[in-house]
């Protein structure tokens, strides 16, 4: 069995592993504050997509790894330097056009893995111009579960650069963080007391909200939380890849197929 890393297969191997599911991981490179690398949301999404591919894979799941994608939307960090972006546009046609190049390939099942909140507005917007843009006869089910964009453990919202998504880096690349730069960092309040907290969406200036791209108290960060944080959002996938082998593909997919073949 090989692992269903393309990028490391050869065409021999990637014909005779007859995939059944692509895994499509997307980051951010942009400022994660003082302590973490701009590449965090990619190495995240890389680690998690990859370590539940190869899980899966022995399971006999026949995922195959699609490159994880490392530049997506941040245009609330505009202020900052080099936060890489594509426009929201772009990267909806990006997705599309992966989406349709994987369906030639005959490929009915695509999970993305989204490692960064700046991108989950388009990437859902991408998915319903697919499903309005393709045929059901020839249009892949793509899902996208929520696995690095909100809190592994409570499901409540993830900071930027905080605690957890310190303790997931130092998990996943210890040889990155700054530990001795670990800190608190300022977060910036609305002066529309209304516009708090997270419960009304607008697209807010980091540079006031969060000034040095760094949200809030990351002292408390550990190895052992971002261990737990990046193995509950890698044991979710593996059951994701695993229950999706299994199912077989039809038009109404993941609900009973219709005898009529209509939704
Ligand atoms: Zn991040």
């Amino acid at each position: 069995m090989s692992s269903g890393i393309l990028m490391e297969m050869t065409l021999d191997e990637v014909r005779a592993f007859a995939p059944e599911t692509v895994v499509i991981g997307i980051g951010s490179v942009e400022p994660h504050g003082p302590a973490l690398p701009y590449g965090t949301d990619a190495f995240l999404g890389e680690r998690i997509t990859r370590d539940a591919v190869l899980a899966a894979n022995r399971d006999g799941a026949r995922a195959l790894m699609y490159p994880t994608l490392p530049v997506g939307n941040n245009v609330n960090f505009k202020a900052f330097p080099f936060a890489c972006r594509i426009g929201v546009t772009t990267l909806m046609r990006v997705m599309l056009d992966i989406f349709a190049a994987l369906e030639e390939d005959g490929i009915r099942k695509i999970v993305v893995v989204n490692a960064h909140g700046g991108n989950t507005d388009t990437l859902r917007a991408a998915l319903r111009a697919h499903v309005d843009a393709t045929p059901p006869a020839r249009r892949a089910f793509v899902c996208m579960p929520d696995l690095l964009t909100a809190d592994g453990i409570t499901g409540t919202y993830c900071d930027h650069a905080g605690r957890i998504e310190t303790s997931r880096l130092w998990h996943v690349r210890e040889d990155l963080l700054r530990q001795d730069k670990i800190g608190q960092s300022p977060v910036g309040e609305p002066t529309v007391a209304a516009l708090a907290g997270h419960g009304i969406f607008y697209v807010r200036p980091w540079h006031a909200f969060l000034p040095r791209a760094s949200e809030g108290d990351a002292r408390e960060a550990s190895r052992e939380c971002g261990r737990q944080q990046v193995e509950a959002a890698t044991t979710a996938l593996v059951a994701l890849l695993k229950e999706l082998a299994q199912a077989p593909w039809h038009e109404n997919f993941p609900y009973t197929k219709c005898e009529s073949g209509r939704t």
